[in-house]
């Protein structure tokens, strides 16, 4: 899948284009390089910052996914091993940062879990809540695109340390999936709703301990509105303007000092380091059902630009995959 035209405001699928071609592969191959095949790819709001800012007209897109290795040129890989990391948007890619890359151990999961829950956006969740939030039992954690990969994991890991938990998401079906499968107290249809800060107010009516800010704008606003004394903001993402040309403006920041509110922003690969700690929590917590998880599947590689689009516009419901193939 190749970047093909240049994004100018909105993604389209138009900008993206499959080709075939085994030239980039004769091209790449050398020392310290592997070679694999690509299972899964991630759907992640991240694709947009590589395509729009990483990536040449002409060249593959890259992003999260699951392989296969082929052939290894390098001493840490070997044929077999299956991996997860930055890879092409492919049926067949050479990696040439391995290092990169995670060998996957555990493989009594669904394969394409690697490309979300215990992947980077399931470590954003559990850094992002664990490392940056520090959240105490009984506090107010409100999410953003809560029904999204990283959303639905951090309610989760807020409802298991014993706070108070409440999303915001783009549907009905969505804010029931929320309340009924992912365990939050409550949830609102932020599309729905003409005033934000009236439905924080009734969600929340005792304020806003922890933030997790995954979108931004006018969600913001109304959100330093509703803070409580020493709350903390922390900032993931903000979805809502990645594809904007003009960025909106926020009119109620005065009510970090007045509420001395912490705000923070992170990345993800900042703590690459808890990976091995993360996987130890998470892994039980799957078998034992206490975390549970949903993925959006779409199949095969030509339906790729489409999902990725449809992240934008919130067509995904959980985890935005593409099977490239399932052996
Ligand atoms: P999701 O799986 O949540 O998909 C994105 C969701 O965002 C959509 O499903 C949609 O859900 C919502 N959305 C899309 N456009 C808008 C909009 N204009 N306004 C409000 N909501 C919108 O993605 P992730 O869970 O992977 O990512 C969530 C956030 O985390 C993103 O902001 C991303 O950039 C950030 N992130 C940050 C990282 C870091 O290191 N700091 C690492 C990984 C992700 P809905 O139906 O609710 O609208």
């Amino acid at each position: 899948v190749i970047y093909r035209e240049q994004v100018r405001g909105f993604l389209k699928e138009t900008n993206l284009e499959m080709r075939t071609s085994s030239e980039r592969l004769k091209a790449n191959s050398g020392l310290g390089t592997i070679f694999v095949k690509n299972l899964y790819l991630a759907c992640d709001p991240y694709n947009l910052t590589i395509i729009k800012y990483l990536t040449q007209l002409g060249s593959p897109v890259t992003g999260y996914g699951v392989a296969r290795v082929l052939e290894s040129r390098h001493p840490n890989f070997k044929k077999g091993d299956l991996v997860w990391g930055i890879t092409g948007w492919e049926e067949y890619s050479i990696i040439t940062a391995p290092e990169t890359c995670f060998k996957i151990k555990h493989t009594n999961v669904p394969l394409s879990y690697y490309t979300g829950l215990l992947g980077m956006p399931g470590m954003t969740a559990y850094a992002g809540f664990f490392e940056v939030s520090s959240p105490k039992k009984g506090e107010t954690v409100f999410i953003s695109a809560a029904a999204g990969a990283v959303g639905l994991l951090v309610g989760q890991f807020a409802k298991m340390f014993g706070c108070y938990v409440v999303g915001s998401t783009g549907s009905k079906e969505k804010v029931d999936l929320l309340k009924t499968k992912f365990g939050f107290d409550d949830a609102f249809n932020y599309k729905e709703e003409l005033d934000l800060d009236a439905a924080l107010k009734r969600c929340c009516p005792e304020g806003i301990d922890i933030y997790f800010e995954n979108v931004g704008g006018k969600m913001l606003d109304a959100v330093l509105l509703n803070m409580k004394l020493h709350g903390r903001i922390t900032v993931c993402g903000m979805i809502s303007q990645y594809n904007l040309q003009q960025r909106e403006g926020i009119h109620n920041l005065m009510n970090l000092i007045l509420k001395r509110v912490r705000m923070e922003g992170f990345v993800v690969s900042n703590y690459q380091h808890l990976y091995p700690k993360f996987l130890e929590t998470v892994l039980p917590q799957i078998k034992e059902g206490k975390i549970v998880y949903t993925e959006d599947i779409a199949e095969g590689l030509e339906s790729s630009p489409a999902a990725l689009v449809g992240v934008f516009s919130g067509r995904n419901v959980g985890k935005q995959v593409v099977v490239v193939s399932r052996e």
